[in-house]
């Protein structure tokens, strides 16, 4: 199935209780070939109404970091682990992301990125299958078998709270560094640099800067 298939497949999706209030199943937008997906938590009000993610001041905010380190919104894929807006932005159920996750998997199988950021506690415990907390684990490169996990705040969390603004323009300086090593071991070598190829499958940078992190360390 292809990511054009699996939105259409999702369309009228009646599978949890979220489907009851919804006004708009908010399947994701971006390039469906981008490197670089990034995964918020669900819809918000404005979400909902548009079917489209981050679109609401969250999203504003977060087109705005996009931007400062060299991304637009066009460049990337944006998703979330919960297709549907909770009633009055609750937090989703285990039973709705239990539902909803598999998805998300297909979405990311489909695009096939090389890094997926994840925007705060929910998308990051979901992809790491882990109850990891965001401060904790956020900034860091970690290693999965398909692909790069970058656990950044979640903006919305920062539009919330001011002391967390600075924190997450930290992980944004973190991801630029992270994009750069990328960029730079997609770049064919200059005579400058070894003609040897890379023995590693991780971006130079990854293990330039932060090595990847072995899940059974946190
Ligand atoms: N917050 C999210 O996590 N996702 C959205 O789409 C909007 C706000």
């Amino acid at each position: 199935m292809d990511l054009t298939d699996l939105s259409a497949s999702l369309h009228n999706c009646q599978r949890c209780r979220l489907s009851s209030g919804r006004t708009r199943v908010v399947f994701g937008t971006g390039n469906p070939q981008a490197d670089i997906m990034f995964v918020g938590e669900a819809p918000g009000f404005y979400e909902d109404r548009q079917g489209e993610p981050f679109v609401g001041a969250a999203g504003k905010l977060l087109t705005e970091l996009l931007q400062s380190v060299g991304l637009s919104r066009a460049d990337i894929f944006i998703a979330n682990v919960i297709k549907c807006r909770p009633p009055n932005n609750r937090d989703p159920l285990p039973d709705e992301i239990d539902t909803c996750k598999p998805f998300l998997l297909q979405q990311i199988e489909c695009i096939r990125p090389k890094l997926v950021c994840t925007l705060g506690n929910f998308a990051t415990q979901t992809l790491l299958e882990k109850k990891v907390g965001i401060t904790k684990v956020r900034g860091q490169v970690i290693q999965l078998p398909n692909f790069i996990v970058f656990p950044l705040l979640h903006p919305a969390a920062a539009l919330h709270q001011g002391n967390l603004r600075g924190p997450l323009l930290e992980d944004f300086k973190k991801l630029k560094s992270v994009l750069d090593g990328m960029n730079q071991s997609a770049a064919p070598p200059t005579e400058a640099s070894s003609p040897l190829p890379s023995t590693s499958s991780q971006p130079e940078n990854a293990t330039q800067s932060e090595p990847p992190m072995q899940l059974t360390l946190f």
